[in-house]
């Protein structure tokens, strides 16, 4: 991959167009004073024309000769893709997807609208239900669902564009530092948002003490009595009684922080007053909010899939190319035979590894916790207490089966 980086620095330095269009505007420039000349004396026409004539051959050749190395450095690089990237098979014998066109399409226009690009959305939603997929019974997966196409058509509905619309306002007037309609919405659902735990009307309102506070020379606002410190404690008066119930800590301390204004930056509360990084912060936790009540993760489950996907094909097609060679079979059935590395973010549900057995526990096969502590698989315990008391692999303890107790995770 370094090479290709190599390769890529290459283009962006030779196959620019740069030189190409500086030579032609030369070229323009020459004609400009040319015409202008002639305009001032028409008398002067031949002479100025026949006298433009070498120059203006030698400004084609060297547009020309510059041009050159773009093509050259285009099919160079051309060719180092070709190398890197050589067009393999994907490494499966069945392709789990076929069987299940209408839902891929509904992952794709799902992923449109949620991405704000509606008019894009609709006329794919359009084509998607007008040439309906033909769906291939693959073997070894579920077979196609006689709904997946009424499913698709759901998506259509006005109302989760507007919602989605919706929320991709909120999210503008929040990068242009205006919490209002923000405020709003979760005030709307405040219910719900309770319900679920979430603490995001308070951190938005919160924010907005915070940001009048810093005043005019800071939010750009009008210097008024709604503004500065004045607006900050009016607008603490009349908003933070509501959170007073679950937030009272936080609301006594926004509002005697104040008394350290003089000195901000080397009190206690310097930290609370730091705003950079609470803008970006109420955005993330608003849209993963605002996707929540719709049922919705807050990332795109298509983008993820996708790029989990990119993570793991060199691994995937390294394996396949071992299991050609050495002419062998996977031998687990859902698991995959290699670890796939993913980043944090992208691991939602925690996973267990027996020690023992060295095989990722299962609903049938559950970790189980010994008195002592330590945890195995369900299978391997049952292998190890042979029906009476045994010792723990990692410890001294012993102990009996039924003293395990089953980890959920
Ligand atoms: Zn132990």
């Amino acid at each position: 991959m370094d090479a290709l980086q190599v390769e890529l620095a290459k283009l962006r330095r030779d196959a620019n167009l740069k030189k190409s269009i500086d030579d032609v505007d030369s070229i323009i420039a020459q004609l400009e004073a040319a015409r202008g000349t002639i305009a001032a004396d028409s008398k002067s026409a031949s002479l100025t024309l026949a006298k433009l004539q070498n120059p203006l051959k030698q400004g084609f050749d060297k547009v020309n000769d510059d041009l050159k190395k773009v093509y050259q450095g285009q099919a160079k690089y051309g060719k180092a893709l070709d190398k890197h990237f050589p067009v393999k098979t994907l490494p499966t014998d069945y392709d789990a997807l076929a069987s299940h066109p209408s839902l891929i399409n509904r992952a794709i226009a799902m992923h449109l609208l949620r991405e704000g690009q509606f008019s894009v959305a609709t006329t794919f939603l359009d084509e998607a239900l007008h040439s309906p997929p033909h769906p291939s019974p693959t073997p070894g997966t579920p077979n196609p669902a006689s709904n997946d196409s009424g499913d698709l058509a759901s998506l259509q509905s006005q109302e989760l564009q507007e919602k989605f619309s919706d929320m991709y306002r909120i999210l503008e007037k929040l990068r242009e530092r205006n919490l209002h309609p923000a405020i709003e919405w979760a005030r709307q659902n405040s219910a719900d948002l309770e319900s679920r735990g979430s603490n995001l009307e308070f951190e938005l309102s919160k924010l907005q003490y915070l940001w009048l506070f810093q005043g005019p020379s800071v939010n750009g606002l009008p210097d008024d009595h709604n503004n500065g410190l004045p607006g900050a404690l009016q607008y603490a008066r009349t908003n933070f009684p509501r959170h007073q119930q679950r937030f009272s800590k936080d609301c006594q301390q926004l509002i005697t922080a104040i008394l350290y204004r003089s000195n901000l930056h080397s009190s206690p509360y310097q930290r609370l007053f730091n705003t950079d990084d609470a803008w970006a912060e109420v955005a993330q936790s608003f849209t993963r909010e605002f996707c929540s009540l719709l049922g919705l993760s807050p990332s795109s489950p298509l983008y993820i899939a996708c790029t989990a996907g990119a993570i793991a094909l060199p691994t995937l097609l390294k394996l396949a190319s071992i299991v050609k060679e050495k002419r062998t079979e996977w031998t687990t059935q859902n698991e995959l035979p290699v670890e796939i590395a993913l980043p944090r973010s992208m691991i939602f549900h925690a996973i267990f590894v027996c020690p023992v057995s060295k095989e990722q526990t299962t609903e049938a096969n559950p970790p189980m916790m010994m008195p002592c502590g330590h945890v195995v698989a369900k299978e391997s315990l049952q292998r190890l207490s042979k029906g009476g008391r045994f010792k723990c692999p990692y410890c001294p303890s012993e102990s009996l089966m039924r003293e395990a107790r089953e980890v959920v995770l």
